[in-house]
């Protein structure tokens, strides 16, 4: 049977999660590379194991409730003051991202599957990268103005401790892919820059033409 894989991405607060749960209530399945990326660095991983012996015991939380889970936290500071860091956490991670993403992608028994990646654009240039194994890309594309102040009224509690909230969301927002980089490598574009409603009547439409795709391939 034919299958379709629909590689789903755009910046923070775009509205992905909004667009990938849309698709989860008509019954296709939805992978997300950021879940999968939490799941295998879990408590007890093979995966955490590996980075405490690249990159010591600090990796792993030492005490308190969280005791021996990966320190997300610890890792973002070593790569900001090691750039050259991220090549070794990707090395490790990667392959395990990867191999977990496959094997979700070919239990799927959906119409066609959504493989939501925050990151697809950044990492394109890369014979690694997730996009070599979607079939088309989908862009939520949105204006800069609407996603901040949707990523800042989202995360309100989780940015209480910011001294400048909304500098901190455009600071993720400039490090992220343009929103021109984006619309570049899409076959699809869903426009969220209106209601929800309007967001689900784009999404209505793509889903038929999927299901063509399928059936009509
Ligand atoms: P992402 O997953 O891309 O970071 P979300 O789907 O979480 O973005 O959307 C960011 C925030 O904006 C969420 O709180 C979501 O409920 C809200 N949101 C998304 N789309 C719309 C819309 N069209 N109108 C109003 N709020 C929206």
């Amino acid at each position: 049977m034919h299958t379709l894989t629909i590689g789903l991405t755009g910046g923070i607060g775009s509205g992905k999660s909004a667009v990938s749960d849309w698709f989860a209530r008509q019954g296709i399945d939805v992978i997300d590379a950021d879940v999968i990326a939490h799941a295998i660095t879990a408590k007890g991983s093979a995966v955490l194991d590996e980075l405490v012996q690249s990159f010591g015991e600090w990796v792993v939380i030492q005490g308190g409730e969280q005791v021996g889970e990966y320190n997300r936290s610890a890792m973002r500071k070593h790569i900001l003051d090691n750039p050259d860091a991220i090549h070794t956490l990707n090395a490790i991670t990667h392959p395990h991202i990867q191999a977990r993403i496959k094997n979700e992608l070919s239990s799927s028994t959906s119409a066609y599957r959504i493989l939501s990646v925050p990151l697809l654009v950044e990492g394109m240039d890369k014979p690694t990268s997730l996009a070599t194994l979607c079939d088309r890309i989908l862009v939520v594309d949105v204006p800069q103005d609407l996603q901040l102040q949707r990523a800042l009224a989202r995360d309100a509690a989780k940015l209480s401790t910011q001294d400048d909230p909304a500098a901190y969301i455009h600071a993720i927002i400039q490090k992220q892919a343009s929103r021109q980089a984006r619309l570049v490598i899409a076959d699809d574009v869903v426009d969220n820059g209106g209601t929800l409603d309007e967001l689900y009547a784009q999404l209505d439409v793509l889903h038929r033409r999927y299901l063509q795709m399928v059936e009509h391939p």
